[in-house]
């Protein structure tokens, strides 16, 4: 039987309602069932994809190709279960799959309404492909309250009625805050946000407290009382820290035995938090620390980078050491000798990005690097800026650039308009939508044998790694990038495009035209961000 928990907010946004849902799905594993878990974000674009990163945070792509919600990446890094375009889906989304449907006649006849066209389209998106699982946590974006989520809570009340308590729960998340001035914490506006969510027809059966101190028993009880909900089901939920701490927090809460609780499951014995208890533990003993700076455009939102500073921190459990992130404008590095700033770091990393701002900072970034031998690795956009400094500073194209830019020069990174994808062949079309059209998902990269990339994935000959771009490096200039001395040592399986670029002679330089950060787990680190930050250990000891 598949069980389905909603969970939903309330009182206030970023909550950390991701991290909470992530925890469950972990603490349900460890209990030996399989689990799933899904976000219904209430915004109507059709997918996050076209959204600039200080919006809502990164843009987290699923091997089959989805660009979904942040809380995607929270999901797999907890669960190690790997999401798919089925786990996110957007208002936007359900609307225009209802609406095609109307126009193609699939609703002949009928007024098309919220209730039931929409939430019919909600409920069939939740439950799709579920069967194989234990549990399945929905994770309704937003906060109890909005206009915009109310469909989804309508659909899921309406889940709720037809599954039944044995097969449905409800968790809310809400704030208990302290105030200072009276030194009391405050129950009332949880009181007010199940209010809100009983006005739509849903009694959660838990509550998860977030709180920045204990929440004494009365209080506990208080909630319990007015918001209709077994005390031991109030779950406090303070502030940890590692974040990978959270689901031994919220067991030592009771939380997977008030689940199990609920769904008449047998709750007396305890969940297997071995993974978690290594990973706390192993931060805990860390010794000495790496500063890394991240050269990058969207500093100001650290969201938008959240996976790569989860990789770079399992990169630090790998290594037992304390990763210390330095956030950069690339910007500020367009003036004479700021480049210098980097003078005190162990690694330089170019991130991902979109458009020509910022990119000259992240050329002298790279430039540093590779000069000065300080451990590099470039992702994506960081890969290409890598490639167009190796062909301006090595290979003497003095012009050389991406045709992502205005103005480009020579093109040694380009728009592609077609590529092979297994035996399918991609097409896009030059000024097409923006919207879902890049190069993305998983795709197989061929390792060079002997390279630096070869023996950091274990001398797998091959890797799959998911991609989010649009522009690739021109293979039609590699025979001159390498005889300036960079080495292509990943190719895609026929040899078109190229994926991953190295320094030999450089201590630890490697740019990769995928995101590997997207499938670092912090009980498996990936092999790039364990290897970067190990040669960032050792530049550590040199300077
Ligand atoms: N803007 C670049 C491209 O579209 C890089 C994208 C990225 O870094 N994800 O190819």
């Amino acid at each position: 039987m598949t069980r389905y928990v909603f969970i939903t907010g309330g009182v206030v946004s970023s909550l950390g309602k991701g991290i909470a849902s992530a925890a469950l799905g972990a603490l349900l594993q460890a209990r030996g069932f399989n689990v799933r878990l899904r976000k219904l974000d209430p915004y109507l674009n059709v997918d996050p994809g076209t959204m600039a990163p200080t919006q809502h945070g990164e843009v987290f792509v699923t091997d089959d190709g989805a660009e979904t919600d942040l809380d995607l990446g929270h999901y797999e890094r907890f669960t190690g279960v790997a999401a798919t375009k089925r786990d996110n889906t957007t208002t936007g989304r359900i609307y225009a799959d209802v609406l095609a449907k109307e126009r193609a006649g699939g609703f002949l006849g009928a007024t098309i309404q919220v209730i039931p066209h929409i939430t019919d389209a909600i409920k069939e998106v939740i439950k799709r492909d579920t069967e194989a699982y234990d549990f399945v946590l929905v994770e309704i974006g937003g906060t109890v309250g909005d206009i915009e989520s109310l469909p989804f809570l309508e659909a899921i009340r309406q889940l709720g009625n037809e599954l039944g308590p044995e097969e449905a729960m409800f968790v809310h998340l809400t704030l208990v805050p302290y105030i200072p001035s009276a030194k009391e914490l405050k129950t009332k506006p949880t009181q007010h946000s199940v209010k809100e969510l009983l006005n739509v027809g849903i009694q959660p059966q838990m509550l998860l407290c977030r709180c920045d101190r204990e929440i004494p028993e009365s209080e506990r009880a208080k909630i319990a009382l007015f918001c209709n909900v077994r005390p031991s089901a109030v779950i406090p939920a303070l502030d940890v820290s590692p974040i990978y701490a959270v689901p031994i927090a919220y067991h030592d809460q009771g939380m997977d035995r008030e689940v199990l609780r609920h769904f008449r499951l047998p709750y007396d014995g305890e969940p297997d938090l071995s993974r978690w208890r290594k990973i706390v533990d192993s931060m805990a003993s860390a010794d000495g620390e790496v500063h890394i700076a991240i050269v990058g455009k969207y500093t100001n939102l650290l969201d938008s980078y959240k996976s790569l500073s989860e990789a770079l921190i399992h990169g630090g459990i790998a290594n037992k050491v304390n990763v210390k992130l330095e956030f950069v404008d690339s910007e500020i590095f367009e003036k004479p000798d700021a480049v210098l700033r980097l003078e005190g770091v162990h690694g330089i990393l170019v991130p991902g990005g979109f458009g020509e701002r910022g990119t000259q900072g992240k050329i002298e970034a790279v430039r540093f690097a590779r000069e000065r031998k300080v451990p590099f690795l470039g992702i994506c956009f960081g890969m290409q800026m890598a490639v167009i400094e190796a062909a301006r500073n090595l290979a003497g194209i003095a012009d050389a650039s991406s045709s992502e830019f205005p103005d480009c020069g020579t093109a040694v990174v380009g728009l592609i308009k077609e590529w092979s994808h297994g035996n399918v062949v991609e097409r896009r079309e030059e000024g097409g939508d923006l919207g879902g059209t890049m190069r993305l998902g998983a795709y197989t990269a061929v390792l060079a044998e002997g390279s630096l990339v070869r023996e950091m994935y274990h001398g797998a000959a091959t890797i799959q790694e998911r991609h989010r771009h649009r522009y690739e490096v021109n293979v039609n200039f590699r025979e001159r990038l390498e005889a300036a001395g960079l080495l292509f040592s990943g190719m895609s399986p026929d040899g078109a495009l190229p994926e991953i670029v190295e320094l030999p002679g450089h201590p630890w330089f490697v740019g990769v035209q995928y995101h590997p950060e997207l499938k670092s787990k912090p009980f498996e680190p990936h092999p790039l961000f364990a290897g970067f930050i190990a040669a960032a250990v050792r530049q550590a000891r040199l300077v």
